[in-house]
């Protein structure tokens, strides 16, 4: 069974039409690269699959289950319960470009706060879980600093913690590397492409080609709203199709 299939997801900005019937299934351990330029709409279709943007039009079917959504006032679907909006970011658990790790908690404290207070899980057990993502993405010793004291690679791992100890079905990555200095890069694709190698179900919103080729197992190219072109990206890749994605792997888009 799927873990995740979005069916036709349209997104309206007022006047502005930003996704246009795009769809996707994720299996069991499918690592899904989604590459394309700047405006194309790669942060709105992640945010729409976790609802953290209302889409417009379109199915969201998570572990079998389609969310149930309503046309609300302002024209686009919203969740019908509030409970469906927190598993809905709880079992689709997402990695931001600029961490957005809470600047008043330490990297433990981020990483307890929704699994005690979303999950409901006795804070003890949270620490527990905690200490197991840490280590697994490095930063165990850092537990008791604060985001600020710390390097992008650093809190983008802290982050990557706080999503895995959600368990979530499936993760979804924002650009997870474009916002660290480039020799920061490698430690948290390495964590990524460990997570991969482990069978985790990963969206990943990426300009890293070299990642996308090497990890993923399908790769979409957004353009405009739609998907131009996807398929496995070693084929996709190395030998486009669609003269847009050409432009675009050639830098000329
Ligand atoms: P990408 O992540 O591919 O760079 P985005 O999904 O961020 O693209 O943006 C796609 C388009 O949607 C852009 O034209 C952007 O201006 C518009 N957009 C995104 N978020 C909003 C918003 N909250 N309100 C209005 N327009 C938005
Ligand atoms: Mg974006």
């Amino acid at each position: 069974m799927s873990q995740l299939v979005v069916e036709n997801l349209f997104k309206r900005f007022g006047q502005n039409e930003v996704l246009k019937g795009v769809s996707l299934e994720a299996k069991k351990g499918d690592v899904i690269s989604i590459i394309g330029s700047s405006g194309s709409g790669k942060s709105t279709f992640l945010r729409c699959i976790n609802l953290l943007e209302k889409p417009t039009e379109g199915r969201i079917i998570v572990d079998g289950q389609a969310l149930s959504l309503a046309r609300g006032r302002d024209g686009n679907l919203e969740s019908t319960d509030a409970g469906q909006l927190q598993r809905v970011r709880a079992k689709l658990a997402m990695v931001f470009q600029n961490f957005n790790l809470w600047a008043h908690m330490t990297v433990l404290e981020n990483v307890i706060e929704a699994p005690v207070h979303v999950l409901g899980i006795p804070k003890a057990e949270a620490i527990d879980r905690a200490k197991v993502y840490l280590d697994k993405v490095g930063i165990y010793e850092r537990r008791d600093y604060y985001p600020a004291h710390l390097s992008g690679g650093q809190q983008q791992r802290a982050a990557i913690a706080r999503a895995l100890a959600m368990e979530p079905e499936v993760m979804l990555f924002d650009e997870p590397t474009s916002a660290l200095d480039p020799e920061l890069v490698g430690e948290v694709l390495r964590v990524m492409q460990n997570l991969a190698a482990e069978g985790r179900t990963m969206i990943v919103v990426t300009h890293e080609m070299g990642f996308a080729k090497s990890v993923s197992n399908h790769v979409m190219f957004l353009h405009q709203g739609r998907v131009e072109e996807e398929g496995n990206p070693k084929e996709v890749l190395v030998n486009p199709r669609s003269e847009r994605l050409k432009q675009f792997l050639s830098g000329s888009l």
